[in-house]
């Protein structure tokens, strides 16, 4: 089975009402191939989830940007998978590296998340990826696995997942990894995923890149074959990310 092509739009904690209109209006109006090619999916703050779900354009999905752990109840400040389902929120990004690095989210943790957002028919795109020492010291392969391996431990399936590659020392820095090492990377947790969880799951699950996709860099890493998409923060909020969603074909 192909893999079809996502490109999500993390727009993190930014945005105006304006803004995120002024956006929405450039996505509703933009010509993309069509959601058989590559499905898109935008992530406002969870204030903004409802305004954006109901000016976007159909053919785009909405996406949180976190949920919690389990079922709601006193978690003062939490957003519970229950609340984004009945919202009709249909994705949630977890186990980002600005909340694993900032907030202390251990791989645990954010396993735990995945496998209760899925129980709650959510799709998740669950975030991995090595910080620039770890990179340096030759670990990259072992800390994605790590991460992996903690989400695998505790899901059934793998049908509602993307795994997000997103090095850390490439998120927000200008710094891409190129075309080759987010290959690499792609090529090995395929690997991690076919000798660990199943050959099934490793033809189909998607892995997408994360960290400084922009319109000057996305074809030539869409053009690598374990390459299904992206994750695109600081583009996300700028007309070129029109481009990027092009970028699939
Ligand atoms: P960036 O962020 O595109 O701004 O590097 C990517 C992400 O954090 O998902």
């Amino acid at each position: 089975m192909a893999r079809k092509f996502c490109v999500g739009g993390n727009w993190k904690c930014n945005g105006t009402i304006e803004e995120a209109k002024k956006i929405i209006g450039l996505l509703n109006s933009a010509e993309v191939p069509s959601e058989e090619d590559v499905e898109v999916v935008i992530a406002p703050t969870y204030v903004h989830l409802s305004l954006v779900k109901s000016l976007l354009r159909p053919d785009f999905s909405v996406a949180a940007q976190n949920a919690w752990v389990k079922k709601g109840g006193a978690y003062t400040g939490e957003i519970s998978a229950e609340i984004l389902v009945n919202l009709g929120i249909p994705w949630v990004i977890l186990g980002h590296s600005e909340r694993r690095g900032l907030l202390g989210e251990s791989n645990e943790f954010v396993a735990d998340k995945v496998a209760y957002c899925l129980s709650q028919g959510l799709k998740v795109m669950a975030c991995i990826g090595e910080t620039l020492e770890q990179r340096e010291a030759g670990e990259t392969m072992s800390i994605v696995a790590e991460q992996t391996k903690a989400i695998a431990a505790k899901i059934g399936s793998w049908d509602n997942v993307v795994l997000a590659y997103e090095p850390v020392w490439a998120i927000g820095t200008g710094k891409v990894a190129t075309p080759a090492q987010a290959q690499e990377v792609h090529n090995e947790l395929r690997k991690w995923l076919a000798s660990n969880v199943s050959s099934d799951v490793a033809s189909t699950t998607r892995i997408i890149y994360g960290g400084s996709v922009n319109a000057g860099n996305s074809k030539e890493l869409a053009a690598e074959p374990d390459v299904d998409g992206f994750l695109v923060g600081g583009a996300s909020l700028k007309p070129e990310f029109v481009d990027i969603i092009k970028s699939a074909l």
